[in-house]
């Protein structure tokens, strides 16, 4: 969409926005996780108790395991056809627009505040909070909140902290630094629920969910000397299975778990796509790899939607990977 890319907004530019406007509509990405959920209920529930009026949007249905948060029983996607013309729309958690998927009506610049963490975040609003060195787009928020002197609130903290923990897989990501922690405790001390968010995220994996864990632990390939593994998951373990979308989400981490491996790839070859998740131990950089076949990301966590068959996205992403010095 951006032939020139925007400047990023200072806090004090997006802050001094949100106050001016009185609509808003908080946009997740498809396929939504923790963080692009979460920061978009803690901004909203923070906009609303200063008495400005908030819509959810969301392509999807909300998952499974993020329906504990606050108000996220609200998410829809079907959007009053009276919104103010300048109804502000904050987009959460992703680097370009079309990440929104398709059923948004078109949206003029002026009227987009971009916030995320992402690397090659492409400023696609009028307003880009971008902030690559946030572990979430979550805290991205908590900044913005501190400069509106919002109240945080133990729903608010909770959806903060599930960003958090969904981005930093549980403190464990390299990304989890002294500032995170603490940043964290302090959410915990205004009442966030860390339990309700470790056992939501963490836990309650269905049957179907481990049982497709385990067929695809069985079926993994180490290749490169046992520094790359990958997988594959077609229809047909999925319909065997009873499994869908939501249970394959945490599998990647397993692949990368593996001893020695340094980058996985796992292959989603169902529902008339090939999704491909990529993470990365540290040394090569995924969101390049992913950039190179039309995704995006970070630096060790990526993905992309593969336009050919599933030899052909498996092919296409090893020459990325050797393209990125695998
Ligand atoms: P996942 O493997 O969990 O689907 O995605 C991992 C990371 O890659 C997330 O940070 C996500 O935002 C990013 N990502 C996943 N799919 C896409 C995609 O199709 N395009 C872009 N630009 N980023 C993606
Ligand atoms: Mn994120």
């Amino acid at each position: 969409m951006s032939e020139t890319l925007v400047q990023s907004s200072s806090t004090e530019d997006v802050v001094a926005e949100l106050k001016r406007r009185t609509h808003f509509v908080m946009v997740s990405h498809v396929k939504p996780d923790g963080d692009t959920l979460g920061a978009g209920l803690a901004l909203g529930l923070a906009l609303k108790s200063l008495g400005k009026h908030v819509w959810y949007f969301q392509e999807g249905e909300v998952p499974r395991n993020l329906r504990f948060l606050h108000e996220s029983d609200l998410v829809t996607k079907h959007l009053p056809a009276d919104l103010p013309a300048d109804t502000l729309f904050v987009f959460g958690d992703m680097s370009n627009l079309s990440r929104s998927g398709e059923s948004l009506p078109k949206l003029k610049r002026e009227n987009i505040l971009d916030i995320d963490h992402h690397l090659g975040n492409e400023h696609f609003g009028a307003f880009n909070y971008v902030l690559q060195d946030e572990c979430s787009t979550g805290t991205c928020v908590l900044r913005l909140l501190k400069e509106l002197g919002a109240k945080i609130t133990p729903e608010i903290a909770t959806a903060l902290l599930t960003t958090i923990m969904t981005d930093t897989g549980g403190f464990m990501h390299s990304n989890t630094t002294a500032e995170v922690l603490r940043t964290s405790a302090w959410l915990v001390d205004l009442g966030a629920d860390k339990e309700q968010v470790t056992q939501e995220i963490f836990a309650n994996k269905r049957l179907a969910a481990q049982k497709l864990l385990g067929a695809v632990l069985s079926r993994a390939v180490l290749d490169d000397a046992g520094r790359y593994c990958w997988a594959v998951i077609d229809q047909q373990l999925m319909d065997e299975l009873g499994a869908d979308y939501e249970d394959t989400e945490d599998i990647i981490n397993q692949l990368l778990a593996i001893e020695g491996v340094e980058v996985a790839s796992l292959f989603k070859d169902f529902d008339a796509a090939v999704r491909v998740s990529l993470r990365s131990s540290g040394r090569v950089n995924v969101q390049a790899v992913a950039g190179r076949i039309g995704g995006g990301g970070h630096f060790r966590a990526s993905g992309l939607t593969y336009p050919g068959n599933i030899q052909e996205a498996i092919a296409g992403v090893h020459s990325a990977l050797y393209a990125e010095g695998l």
